[in-house]
């Protein structure tokens, strides 16, 4: 399957996520690309 359209323009759905020794980081849904926090959160401009 191929990446979403919005993916690909940098469009991501970002979500929550939290790893098993407690820290949070951002993977879209659609694509599973990690962010970063700060400003990737909310989307992108
Ligand atoms: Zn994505």
């Amino acid at each position: 399957m191929a990446k979403a359209l919005l993916c690909r323009v940098g469009w991501h759905k970002w979500q929550w996520r939290s790893t098993d020794d407690g820290s949070r980081y951002l993977v879209c849904r659609r694509c599973g690309k990690q962010g970063e926090v700060g400003p990737l959160l909310g989307g992108e401009p």
